[in-house]
């Protein structure tokens, strides 16, 4: 089922009128109300009227995340903040947390494109929708939560965590659909394994997962392992919170809900635009939010769009599985590494399991990387030199996937840390070196 199929199947030239139109009101409104912005459209001599083709996207300025730090908390908001009815604020995963305010009018934006993305995942009204994103200050729990009502699922409230009580739910309401980060997903699979709990003899048929980067081995995985249909679900507290783009069941990228949130991809060191197709920075502008609108808002988050239509029937575009943020990113003597291609060789090799670390040390003056990973059970158990085996296939396979040499240790079986959030991946010991 399609939610809105109004403006997720629109014709593309339609919407791109409407985008336009869109754009002009709320950088009027931004002219009007947010000084900062007023301040940096001046600058660039842009003014909302002179906003006619979606081609003129490219003269307005960035913002960047340290714009919003700069403005904190509420220097950017485009209403007075009473008039929002919620605040949230980013994980703070890659420094202090960044503020975003919703009206009554974000809320049921918000509300609708997050029922869009249950619906990409195949969910209808029928579903019982397990939310297992964290409530509280991060959009994840409150953003699936009210897409759920929106939809008209039972949505079950659990958040992150207590994972025995998310299984015995599981089974006892007959969740259909899980909303929780592709780690934890991991996490559950493993402990209902532990409880003798087979997930796929339940009810459970999809998965919405998202708030980081995660693989395509880890999907197979979590596919197999639940006897579900597992979708990535992308979106960022700056613009709205998940909800901003979904893949649906074809799986050939995630479609932008680009009536509200317009993409573009960047070359992050020069910011202009890429060709079709090409991976670079995403880039977003708000022109339906009321509180906290954006003007190219840079991600850091790199992958690649493309436009046409779906075999879904969705003409919204489509981008790419994030890979990682450029902060992510390793660079290991002179390489640059994201965590999530690491798992994806580790997925592709039997006898391990998608539990995993990446320790980096330094060496003098040059980086190592050792990844630490868990050996399936039964294995550790297993003769000396299967495991030596085992050592140098992955470290084999990280060369040639990767053309980088790194160390591999094999963990015994549930020795690193489970996530109920976003999974921290990567031990920095440099500093201490
Ligand atoms: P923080 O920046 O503190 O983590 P958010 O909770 O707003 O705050 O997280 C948004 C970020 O999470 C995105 O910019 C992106 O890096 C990451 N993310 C969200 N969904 C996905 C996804 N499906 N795949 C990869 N990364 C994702
Ligand atoms: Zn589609």
């Amino acid at each position: 089922m399609i939610f809105q199929p109004y403006y997720e199947c629109m014709d593309p030239e339609q919407r791109a009128e409407l985008q336009v139109r869109r754009l002009r009101e709320t950088v009027a409104r931004m002219e009007a109300n947010v000084p900062w912005y007023a301040e940096k459209l001046k600058e660039k001599g842009i003014t909302a009227a002179d906003i006619v083709s979606l081609d003129d996207l490219r003269h307005l300025p960035f913002t960047i995340k340290q714009d919003l730090r700069d403005n904190y908390p509420f220097g950017l908001f485009a209403v007075p903040p009473h008039e929002c009815v919620r605040i949230h604020a980013s994980s703070g995963t890659t420094g202090k947390p960044v503020i975003g305010g919703y009206t009554r009018e974000d809320i049921a934006i918000w509300s609708d494109t997050m029922a869009r993305t249950i619906c990409c995942g195949g969910g209808t009204s029928e579903d019982v929708l397990q939310n297992a994103y964290g409530y509280g200050l991060f959009t994840g729990g409150l953003g699936a939560h009210y897409g759920g009502e929106r939809l008209g699922c039972m949505v079950v409230p659990i958040s992150g965590g207590n994972t025995e009580r998310q299984l015995m739910l599981m089974q006892d309401l007959g969740s259909t659909i899980l909303c929780a980060t592709p780690s934890y997903a991991l996490t559950m699979v493993d402990e209902a394994a532990d409880l003798g709990i087979d997930i796929r003899e339940l009810p459970l048929k999809a998965g919405l997962f998202g708030a980081e980067p995660w693989s395509e081995g880890a999907r197979e995985a979590v596919e197999e392992r639940m006897g579900i249909s597992a979708h990535d679900i992308y979106g960022l507290t700056e613009i709205i919170g998940p909800g901003v783009s979904a893949e649906c069941e074809v799986k050939g990228g995630m479609h932008v809900f680009d009536d509200h949130f317009i993409p573009e991809i960047i070359d992050p060191e020069t910011g202009e635009p890429m060709p079709e197709g090409e991976r670079g920075e995403l880039v977003f502008t708000c022109v339906t939010k009321r509180a906290m609108p954006l003007l190219r808002f840079r991600t850091r988050d790199i992958t690649a769009l493309h436009h046409g239509q779906c075999a879904c029937g969705r003409t919204h575009p489509r981008m790419d599985r994030v890979t990682g943020r450029t902060d992510d990113m390793l660079i290991i003597r002179g390489v640059n590494v994201f965590p999530s291609q690491i798992e994806d060789v580790l997925t592709g090799i039997e006898g391990v399991e998608p539990h995993y670390q990446l320790v980096l040390t330094r060496e003098g003056r040059l980086d190592n990387l050792e990844i630490q990973v868990e050996v399936s059970p039964g294995i550790f158990s297993d003769e000396v030199r299967h495991l030596e085996e085992l050592t140098e296939k992955i470290g084999d396979r990280v060369a040639s996937a990767l053309a980088i040499r790194v160390d591999v240790k094999l963990v015994e079986p549930k020795s690193i840390e489970r996530s109920v959030g976003k999974a921290k991946r990567v031990i920095d010991m440099r500093e201490e070196a």
